[in-house]
């Protein structure tokens, strides 16, 4: 990002519109220098200042898109080198390999796979997103493998080194947006005009970053602006530093050239599954767009949509369940009422815990901006009035039949102003810890 948000603010058009979801220009000004906001979503800005801001507002690595729908893969975009600095913003796409040396019933596996291995974890549905369709040599198998593709919601990335396979494969999967994978020196050109004929996004294999520089220019030149890239490097310590090199080249030393997101593939670097995720999981960390691996098991993938989660999710914003009231073990009017924080680990410990005990319960989780019951109480967020108003609001006591609402122990203090907001209601203090919940549950009586 090259300009301040005072000299966006400048170059905007300053009627305060509204049209960008921004109240006012300056606002949408701040957001477009913070990354958190796109030039295109102010619809009057004119075209000379739109051409400073374009480039000057561009993140550094291109953001690119490939895929449709619900399993859309937005990679790239980033503006730090470190998750400290700001956040991460664009996790990496996890593909699985399929060739067309494979067997039908092994194909069906792999699809599968994707649909196989899928974890709610904090209220999010962690999975991976692609499919990598390889063409070594049987174009009709190859072809196939595209259509069987296009029936599965998953995105895809084409992989041909014939220009003529890969446009008969876009013939048949060009609205899913495939990656087009890829473009080497020897036939960037057919590769371009594909990407341009086709509107959809062109990886780029080099052997070596002089290489892919060089083509990435001669792309660019093309008009090519969607791009992902390869250095071709296979072996681990120096993959490993290619894109170390490429981030920092992009970042620091503004080489537009490499300022791409870039796809790898552990798949071709380790003959066993493990040795391959270990090193599926240094790209998750640092800093690949794509990771291509030879076979999805849970044990394998699980690890590394957790490892995305944690990298990925912003730093400085805490995760959040939705406010409401949620029923657990199938609870009536005579069940307890308890109310916990929307802080997301509170919520699954706690939900949790009651869900163990086998007591129907209903859980009201209050938002307190994703703060912990001590943090909360302590910022006024989760005191007497704030808890008292949202019991009112939420209709719980139309659900039950008794008169009692339970607290968390951490929140004790906050008892005699709760009772004076809740005349009607019995406030019992329930336990500190969660894993006491259960054995608190046991003696709870309605009446
Ligand atoms: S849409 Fe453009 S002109 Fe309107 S408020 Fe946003 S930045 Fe200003």
């Amino acid at each position: 990002m090259g300009l301040t948000g005072i000299q966006i603010f400048k170059l905007l058009p300053k009627t305060n519109c509204g049209e960008c979801k921004y109240p006012t220009c300056l606002a949408f000004a701040m957001a477009l220098a913070g990354a958190k906001t796109e030039l295109a979503l102010c619809p009057h800005v004119s075209a000379e200042a739109q051409e400073q801001l374009s480039d000057a507002s561009a993140p550094p690595i291109r953001p690119v898109t490939i895929g449709t729908g619900d399993y859309e893969v937005k990679i790239g975009g980033e503006t730090v080198l470190f998750r400290h600095e700001k956040t991460f913003f664009n996790k990496p796409g996890l593909a699985i390999l399929i060739t067309d040396t494979m067997d039908s019933g092994e194909i069906e596996r792999r699809f599968g796979s994707l649909s196989l291995f899928q974890y709610e974890r904090v209220g999010l549905m962690l999975r991976a997103e692609m499919v990598a369709l390889k063409e070594t040599g049987n174009k009709e198998k190859f072809l196939g493998l595209v259509k069987q593709a296009c029936a599965h919601p998953y995105s895809i990335i084409l992989m041909s080194a014939d220009p003529s396979i890969m446009k008969e494969a876009l013939d048949i999967g060009k609205d899913k947006k495939p990656l087009i994978y890829g473009a080497t020196i020897d036939n960037y050109e057919a590769f371009g005009a594909l990407a341009k004929e086709y509107a959809c996004p062109l990886a780029v294999k080099g052997a070596g970053l002089d290489e892919v520089t060089d083509l990435t220019e001669k792309l660019a030149a093309m008009g090519i602006k969607d791009m992902v890239i390869d250095a071709s490097t296979r072996t681990v310590k120096e993959g490993f530093e290619e894109q170390v090199i490429i981030r920092r080249a992009a970042l620091l030393s503004k080489v537009k050239a490499l300022g791409f997101p870039t796809i790898t593939f552990p798949c071709e670097m380790a003959d066993d599954l493990m040795k391959e995720t270990l090193i599926a999981s240094a790209y998750v960390a640092k800093y690949a767009g794509i990771i291509v691996m030879s076979d999805f098991q849970g044990e394998s993938l699980f690890p590394l949509l957790l490892q995305r989660l944690n990298i990925y999710t912003d730093p400085q914003r805490p995760m959040t369940t939705q406010e409401g009231i949620y029923p657990i073990n199938n609870p009536d009017e005579t069940s307890p009422v308890l109310i916990t924080c929307n802080f997301s680990l509170t919520y699954f410990i706690v939900s949790g815990e009651i869900e163990n005990s086998r007591v129907p319960v209903w859980l009201a989780v209050m938002d307190t901006e994703g703060l912990s019951v001590m943090t909360a109480w302590a910022a006024g967020k989760f005191v007497g009035d704030t808890v008292g108003a949202f019991i009112k609001k939420s209709g719980i006591t139309d659900k039950i039949t008794h008169k009692k609402l339970i607290i968390p122990g951490y929140a004790a203090a906050i008892l005699g102003d709760l009772e004076e907001e809740l005349p009607g209601l019995e406030v019992l203090v329930g336990p500190r810890e969660a894993a006491h919940i259960p054995a608190y549950l046991k003696m709870w009586k309605a009446g």
